[in-house]
């Protein structure tokens, strides 16, 4: 489902993705983990092609992002078709992202309406529903100041689901927030995994990685040193940077 293969990115001479492929099939879930720096923010920007690469390609649900089907083969995307395409891809952020100036239920119906076209009853119902799911009824009106950051994470998570997207991609989702409001953002994500969404997950939360996650890809440098079952990665590392990276965890 997404298909990421040889993805190179460069910043200037430093080279932050170095031909990195990764598969995530439909249903599954992979969890990113890495040290500061080794790329896993990259990676989730290249995807959604927010950041352009030097080579490489993307699918996703078999669609190459950034370009488009024409008569005379593949060109790239226009801004409106990669608005449509990225409309597939959610993702959600360390620092949730949302717009300060507009209320929970604007954050969810813009881009709806404005990509997909809902009307705004169509994306009121969707953003609703979407809003109870995650255990915000009632806060449609709030502006995200007025929030705790487990909720206006979770706002943010309901805000990529209302656009239906095929694929989820976290980033650190729960890295910013207190400890105490940790578990009810890795709930709802957790629900996520069990309707069978297929989703990529930057984070540092072993034990969500080791129940949540199909596999596990450990990042360094730019590059996969190692993935396999959350058991073979976590428990029985073979990369001695796999093994020095867990041991500073614990
Ligand atoms: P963290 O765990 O701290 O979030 P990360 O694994 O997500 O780290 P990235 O943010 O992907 O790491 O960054 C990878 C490398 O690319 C870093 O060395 C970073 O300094 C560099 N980098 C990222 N974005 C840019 C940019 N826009 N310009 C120049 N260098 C960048
Ligand atoms: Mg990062």
């Amino acid at each position: 489902m997404i298909s990421a293969r040889n993805l190179v990115k460069r910043f200037g001479d430093f080279t932050a993705l170095d031909d990195v492929s990764i598969d995530v099939p439909e249903g599954r879930v992979c969890a990113v983990i890495g040290a500061s720096g080794s790329g896993k923010s990259t990676l989730l920007r290249c995807i959604n092609q927010l950041e352009p690469t030097e080579s490489g390609e993307v699918l996703v649900d078999g669609k190459r992002i950034g370009w488009t089907e024409g008569r005379n083969g593949p060109h790239r995307a226009s801004e409106r078709d990669l608005r449509l395409q990225r409309a597939d891809i959610g993702m959600v952020f360390q620092h949730f992202n949302l717009f300060p100036h507009f209320s929970v239920m604007q954050n969810l119906i813009e881009a709806p309406m404005a990509v997909r076209g809902l009307s705004r009853a169509e994306a009121r119902e969707r953003a609703s529903n979407l809003l109870a799911e995650v255990g915000l009824e009632g806060r449609e009106d709030a502006f995200p100041s007025e929030l705790s950051g487990g909720q206006q994470q979770r706002v943010a998570i309901a805000r990529a689901l209302c656009m239906e997207p095929k694929v989820m991609l976290f980033d650190e989702p729960t890295s910013a927030l207190d400890p105490e409001l940790v578990g009810e953002v890795l709930r709802v994500m957790e629900r996520l995994v069990k309707k069978g969404m297929t989703m990529m997950v930057v984070t540092h939360e072993m034990d969500f990685a080791r129940d949540a996650a199909d596999r596990i890809v450990f990042f360094d440098q730019g590059k996969i040193v190692e993935s396999g079952s959350p058991g073979q990665v976590l428990d029985s590392p073979e990369h001695p940077r796999t093994q020095a990276f867990l041991s500073r965890l614990l």
